[in-house]
């Protein structure tokens, strides 16, 4: 089998203006969906970031994919390094806090053969008939549970316009409980995580507490405010939580850098407080973990199959974590079915995953999605893997070529959470970490 064809398909989704200390997320999320097909007309799909340069640096390596055997990803990963050179010599590689998820230089690699594994274990699993979970060495579970992602929030839903505000505004405490509730009826999650850094540290401590009164001890509770505190914020922010974030909660990058945040833990620690400290900023790559671990800086990493290098590599941070007596969980970003799916079947096949998975599906909307058979269900705030070879999924493709439409008609061409915040917040608003 050999791959004959790669397509690749830039569109643009609806997203509603969700607040984070990068910015304001802009009318429309920009999304790939890459299509492989093979000589023997199995055809595999994956889901990854949106915009140029992703997609450049994908057709940069087309010429790797064409005539490649899909089952040969190992050597695939080599040739992709061995083009862009090494990833620590790339300008602006450690300026990580800076970056909106999917523009770490030093991930580029990784992004781009994550987006080719996906589709080219898609393609494995519909030729040996079995659901990419069990190619990839079964499942731990068959239900993948992921959190209520709530986020500060500006009226609108997004898009032209003709889409549906469907949680309204939510910048005060009582209006993000009324979105977690209305969050919690439609999909049934059992654990909350709010996306913080956007209102003053005493307000979003006030939130999590009306959550906490709201849901009660069962459900779980995180904050991540993408590094907008300082070490001595996050300290008086972990003391103040200290019993909302215990039971399966956590704090999830308060400050920039490792060294800040094993600086939070020791003073955290000190008091007597073991609220554990998860990142998705301080470690995005294999490298970051020794440090972590030795700083005690991080006890969850949060592993993204779009970033990490894949399906596979996020089963090897699991692994490493487990080794290291680290928790996981999962990263999200804007995003359709495809990604969900990969993401529910790598989960499954994490033994070591502590924590439900993060997932912005519930802010998308069925008018975008790109999956046949239209959204993802989920059952008590899980995903129920299928019984289908290979992701589980097959596209829809006029609602890929709308997608396509409206990614063309649009002006931007990456995304830019500061730009959009000057333009609809405050011409004056700048991204400063920490803020408080
Ligand atoms: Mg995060």
């Amino acid at each position: 089998m050999r791959i004959s064809n790669l397509k690749l398909h830039s569109i643009a989704i609806a997203d509603p203006p969700l607040r984070s200390s990068y910015g304001l997320h802009a009318p429309w999320a920009l999304r790939t969906i890459v299509e492989l097909e093979t000589d023997d007309g199995v055809a595999g799909i994956s889901e990854t970031y949106g915009g140029e340069g992703p997609r450049a640096a994908l057709e940069a390596v087309r010429k790797f994919v064409i005539g490649m055997d899909p089952f040969q990803l190992a050597g695939l990963y080599r040739k992709i390094c061995e083009e862009t050179g090494t990833a620590a010599d790339i300008p602006g590689g450690h300026t990580q806090t800076w970056l909106v998820p999917g523009e770490n230089p030093l991930d580029q690699d990784n992004r781009t053969f994550a987006a080719l594994e996906m589709a080219c274990l898609d393609i494995i699993g519909k030729a040996v008939n079995r659901p990419v979970c069990d190619v990839i060495g079964g499942r731990a579970r068959d239900r993948v549970p992921f959190s209520a992602y709530l986020f500060y929030k500006h009226a609108g839903g997004g898009g032209d316009g003709h889409y549906e505000d469907e949680y309204e505004e939510a910048l005060d405490p009582g209006s993000v409980v009324r979105e977690c509730r209305q969050m919690i009826d439609s999909y049934g999650f059992r654990e909350i995580k709010l996306k913080g850094g956007v209102l003053e540290p005493a307000s979003e401590v006030e939130t999590i507490r009306q959550l906490r009164a709201e849901f009660g001890r069962a459900v779980p509770l995180r904050i991540d405010p993408n590094c907008a505190w300082s070490v001595e914020t996050s300290v008086q922010v972990g003391e103040s939580l200290r019993d909302e974030l215990s039971d399966g909660g956590y704090l999830e990058d308060p400050c920039p850098s490792l060294e800040g945040m094993g600086a939070v833990r020791k003073r955290l620690l000190g008091q007597g407080i073991d609220t554990p400290l998860a990142s998705n900023v301080a470690v995005t790559q294999f490298r970051d973990v020794p440090r972590a671990r030795e700083l005690d800086a991080v006890q969850i990493v949060l592993s993204d199959p779009h970033y990490w290098g894949g399906l596979r590599k996020v089963q090897s941070l699991s692994h490493l974590c487990d080794v290291l007596g680290m928790g996981t969980s999962m990263h999200s970003n804007s995003h359709l079915g495809v990604s969900l799916m990969a993401m529910a079947h790598v989960a499954a096949a994490c033994p070591n995953l502590t924590y439900a998975c993060d997932t912005h599906y519930p802010w998308q909307t069925g008018k975008d999605e790109v999956v046949a058979g239209g959204r993802i269900r989920f059952e008590k705030g899980a995903v129920v893997i299928p019984s289908k070879a290979g992701l589980g999924v097959e596209l829809d493709y006029d609602q890929l070529a709308r997608g396509r439409e409206r990614y063309e008609k649009i002006p931007y061409r990456r995304r830019d959470d500061e730009a959009e915040m000057q333009k609809r917040v405050d011409p004056n608003w700048k991204r400063v970490v920490p803020r408080w």
